[in-house]
């Protein structure tokens, strides 16, 4: 595939902040993609180019897009393709930096997604089928309920998640998230909670402690007609690297400090009380051996985001320290759609799960419902069901189930390996 020329312009994300939309030309067509940003951003991922100075708070992207088309356009505009590995090496090397600092990996995976558009079209699929032969619709985690640096409440944890694993196609599992959050809003109205929400839709109450949390949602799954456990479980992301000052844990919204151990402990319980499925960065983002500890002291899928930042190299030493089960893949971490990719496939080959995420600060572009069903990886993680930026993946999911039809699977409980539990 011939790339004619690149294009790049300044758009909004869901906190209405900056963002870059990246536009890829053929013969066919302009292929659009938008980047997602975090605000919970692990030490170790690639690096959004923003512009400094006054305007919008420092955070325009005009560099960026210009990166896209100085930079970049130079050495892929004229030029042809054979797939988009190829087309993301040369993005790579446009960089003598790993963490993509010069380029910004704003601009590089915005013209690598864009790029992946347009592959697909010229190959005459759907871009879920670019990724892959595999048609599995993922179990969501729904951030239903947001604290941490995502919302202005009391709560240290970032984010109270469900997980329909009872669901038996994902149609059913979206009626589940959407009826839970339904009765999650009706149950906080009753106490006279704010059902104001955070930055991934999910509400932000001031609540009395986490433990309140996960039962206000287990009663919202009970007043939606459906069984915690067993259609429902819960999944939380302490996003835990925020916390670490070095020594111990210091959670400033409820005053608690806690060291590695006790922190361990404290999940224990939680797991104990309330059927809590997964934790992600239950440590801080370079403690393989505290996570490694984390997963041998509970019987539930542990996660790495900050740890990890869907990066090979990190990945692979993740496996050597037997630190998580599963890897959280969120593209921007690593800058290209293929590094997300391999990030994946290590993990599978070591047995490891892995979630699919979208950012804290994200837009309306579906990408990554389309990367999940493709790429076969049985979770994502992409907010509460509202908001558009979190229900474009949502929709693109359902939408994605009814083309495929008798061919779609639903990932459901199988999605997570090796809990015990789940099966009983
Ligand atoms: P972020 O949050 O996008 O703000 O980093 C998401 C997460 O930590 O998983
Ligand atoms: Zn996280």
């Amino acid at each position: 595939m011939k790339i004619l020329s690149l294009d790049a312009v300044e758009t909004l994300d869901s906190r209405g902040c900056p963002t870059l939309t990246a536009a890829v030309v053929t013969d066919k067509g302009r292929f659009y993609a938008s980047v997602p940003s975090g605000a919970s951003v692990g030490a170790h991922e690639a690096v959004e180019k923003r512009d400094g100075g006054k305007r919008l708070s420092g955070k325009g992207v005009k560099t960026a897009c210009e990166n896209v088309c100085t930079m970049l356009a130079k050495a892929i505009a004229g030029r042809e393709f054979n797939d988009l590995k190829e087309l993301d090496d040369i993005i790579i090397s446009c960089d003598k930096y790993p963490d993509k600092r010069t380029v910004g990996a704003n601009a590089a995976l915005g013209v690598s997604m864009a790029a992946a558009r347009a592959f697909a079209l010229e190959k005459d699929m759907p871009l879920y089928r670019y990724f892959g032969d595999m048609a599995l619709l993922p179990c969501p985690m729904m951030n239903i309920l947001n604290g941490g640096v995502h919302a202005d409440n009391n709560l240290d944890i970032q984010e109270f998640m469900i997980m329909p694993v009872g669901a038996a196609n994902f149609r059913e599992c979206m009626d589940m998230g959407m009826e839970v959050y339904a009765a999650l809003k009706s149950l906080l109205k009753q106490k006279g909670l704010s059902t104001a929400v955070g930055d991934e839709g999910g509400f932000a109450p001031d609540l009395e402690n986490d433990g309140q949390a996960l039962e206000f949602i287990c009663d919202a799954v009970v007043k939606a007609g459906l069984r915690p456990k067993k259609d429902i479980c819960l999944a939380i992301d302490a996003a835990a690297s925020g916390w670490f000052n070095g020594e111990e844990y210091v959670l400033s919204k409820s005053g608690r400090h806690f060291l590695r151990q006790d922190l361990i402990s404290y999940y224990k319980k939680l797991c104990a009380d309330f059927p809590v499925i997964s934790i992600e960065d239950g440590i801080h983002e370079d403690d393989f051996e505290g996570f490694a500890l984390l997963k041998k002291s509970v019987d539930v899928q542990v996660v790495g985001d900050d740890l990890f930042v869907t990066d090979t190299e990190r990945i692979k030493k993740g496996i050597d320290a037997d630190s998580a089960s599963a890897v959280l893949i969120k593209p921007n971490q690593t800058g290209t759609v293929t590094q997300a990719a391999m990030a994946v496939n290590t993990a599978a080959k070591a047995g490891m799960a892995a979630v699919i995420s979208h950012r804290s600060g994200d837009t309306e572009d579906s990408f990554i419902a389309d990367m999940c069903v493709g790429l076969g990886t049985g979770q994502i993680k992409t907010g509460a069901p509202a908001r558009a930026e979190r229900t474009a993946k949502y929709s693109r999911l359902l939408i994605i189930e009814h083309e495929l039809g008798k061919n779609a699977v639903f990932a459901g409980k199988n999605s997570i390996n090796n809990v015990k539990w789940l099966d009983s």
